[in-house]
């Protein structure tokens, strides 16, 4: 069974981008465009992780971080941001309100998989390893 992505975004451009970089990579990806939809997809789908935008309308990144960290079922789950914000005190902004990481905007194709996948907690090993 394929890694579950959830990615909450608002912009369809950033969406269809992330979307397509992680299925090339095998991921089964889900999203919402907004904060509300994301926190219950969230809760429905326990995705192995969770992408956020910071820049959402009505409900921001913060908030919606802040609100998935109140589900007992997300706990294990890494909330990675994904954000333009690129002034001085938001990394801290955005692991202070729950996230785990913290990726850049625009997203570089080159990396964005990989950079998301640092921040994924280590798979326990492999029992057939020496
Ligand atoms: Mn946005």
């Amino acid at each position: 069974m394929s890694d579950t992505v959830l990615l909450i975004e608002d912009n369809e451009h950033n969406r269809y981008l992330a979307s397509f970089l992680l299925s090339q990579y095998g991921y089964e990806v889900h999203t919402a465009p907004d904060g509300p939809r994301g926190i219950q997809l969230a809760v429905e789908l326990c995705p192995d992780v969770i992408l956020l935008d910071i820049q959402l309308p009505t409900m921001d990144g913060y908030a919606v971080a802040r609100a998935l960290r109140q589900s007992e079922k997300l706990a294990g789950v890494p909330i990675i941001a994904v954000t333009s914000y690129a002034m001085v005190g938001d990394r801290e902004k955005c692991l202070e309100a729950g996230c785990d990481g913290y990726i850049e905007k625009p997203i570089d194709p080159a990396t964005f998989v990989t950079e998301i996948e640092r921040f994924r907690p280590v798979p326990p090993p492999s029992e057939t390893e020496p």
